[in-house]
């Protein structure tokens, strides 16, 4: 895990990118779970893992579970991993009992996790055999959110890539929104959308597994989260067209990100600048008492969400604070371009992460405030440091004008917090 090289290169906007491979604080795949099975609401996922699966998903998503899950961990036992049970008789055996259970569910997502990927459970496979039994009922589709192959929001990346086969060929001009969002975002932005003209647009994931959208040579596809990237280009090669925009955080970015659908559909640009004055102007005059708050504050993102780009964008060019260093699990430059090119020469950048030299760097800034995962917070706080979880901008709807100044809020409240303990 050690490997030690570090590459400079040159990003868009001359930027420089430092390249570190090392020891990594990044949740897994899974945790994409918590999310997508609360959009798609006629979905099971089913995580054919261990123990310490079940926990990281229980304990990620049980404070939020009001009724009956729609996630669970078919658990592989010292017998499966030792070959002695056929773990596929088994895995059919839990699938098939949990259907007749639960009739609600129209399609099972079985999600592969480390170890089933080390005694090689072929899970396309298993769910090849399944849908033979139960198509058209319940459609099973497998994706891997395993820690060896994904990092946290990569989880939704491989769904949707799954998804990708099974959606039905057009021609019609639309528009494809690629990307989980909340469902006050999407009717947000809907709304928005129609009131510009543009009636003929989808989001994947829908929010019925059953009700997938369509693709073809006249799809144009506006990408609502950067980590998507796979799903994008899975897209692409069914012949759609990629739009290049920013994405839709804070004022600018959504005032962008609706400019993009506006010019590939030919908007008239008065009825563009009409359908989102009143938003954009809410929104700016929202986002104005965090700006004295924060403007001239450093931050250092360290690399989880992969939505540290776009966040690095709007915090600095919208409310005005200093970037000690940037990083990002990976660096997609088809899915970030636009964001590149907005941030500011010489912004410290790197991808990947050799956790104690990220350390090591981050003590040399001491920045106002950190972006980290979970298991980082609580240490750097007890050395002094403010931090915001970056989970946080993963479960809660930041998108959209309307949601400019609670994304603010949530940089400004570690500072306001740390500040009443100070006194
Ligand atoms: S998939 Fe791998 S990294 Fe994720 S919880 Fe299971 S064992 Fe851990």
């Amino acid at each position: 895990m050690n490997d030690l090289s570090v590459a400079q290169r040159l990003a868009p906007a001359t930027i420089p990118v430092l390249r570190e491979r090392g020891q990594r604080q990044v949740f897994c795949g899974l945790t994409s779970i918590v999310w997508l099975h609360r959009k798609l609401q006629d979905a099971f996922f089913l995580v054919v893992g261990s123990r310490t699966c079940a926990h990281l998903l229980q304990s990620a998503a049980g404070v939020m579970i009001f009724a009956e899950p729609r996630f669970g961990t078919a658990i592989l036992t010292d017998r499966d991993l030792a070959g002695i049970a056929d773990a596929n008789d088994e895995l059919d055996r839990v699938a098939l009992e949990l259907l007749a259970r639960r009739p609600d569910i129209r399609a099972l997502f079985l999600v592969g996790s480390c170890p089933s990927e080390v005694i090689k459970l072929d899970l396309p496979k298993a769910a090849e055999r399944l849908n033979a039994r139960l198509l058209p009922q319940v459609r099973v589709i497998a994706f891997s959110g395993s820690g060896i192959e994904t990092t946290f929001t990569q989880g939704e990346d491989k769904a949707l890539t799954a998804l990708v086969p099974l959606l039905p060929a057009t021609t019609d001009k639309q528009l494809l929104i690629v990307g989980s969002l909340a469902e006050v975002v999407e009717d947000q932005l809907s709304r928005l959308l129609r009131q510009m003209g543009i009636e003929n647009f989808a989001f994947l994931p829908p929010r019925r597994a059953t009700e997938l959208p369509a693709v073809g040579p006249n799809t144009l596809l506006l990408p609502a989260q950067p980590y998507n990237g796979e799903a994008v280009r899975a897209l692409l090669a069914r012949g759609a067209t990629l739009l290049e925009a920013p994405y839709p955080l804070g004022v600018e970015g959504t005032t962008a990100w609706l400019a993009a659908a506006a010019d590939a559909f030919a908007v008239p640009r008065e009825r563009f600048a009409q359908t989102i004055a009143a938003p954009a102007e809410r929104a700016r005059a929202a986002l104005a008492r965090y700006r004295d708050k924060l403007a001239g504050l450093s931050l250092f993102l360290l690399p989880d969400s992969q939505l540290e780009i776009p966040l690095a964008r709007f915090l600095h060019r919208e409310l005005g604070m200093r970037l000690a260093e940037v990083g990002t699990p990976y660096l997609d430059r088809q899915m970030v371009k636009a964001e590149l090119d907005l941030l500011p020469a010489g912004t410290p950048l790197s991808e990947g992460q050799h956790l104690e030299r990220q350390l090591d760097r981050l003590r040399a800034a001491r920045p106002d405030l950190t972006s980290c995962g979970l298991g980082l917070a609580n240490p750097l706080e007890a050395e002094g440091y403010t931090t915001k979880w970056s989970i946080e901008t993963v479960f809660t709807p930041i998108q959209g004008f309307d949601q400019a100044a609670d994304l603010a809020e949530l940089f400004a409240r570690p500072l306001a917090r740390r500040a009443r303990l100070a006194v």
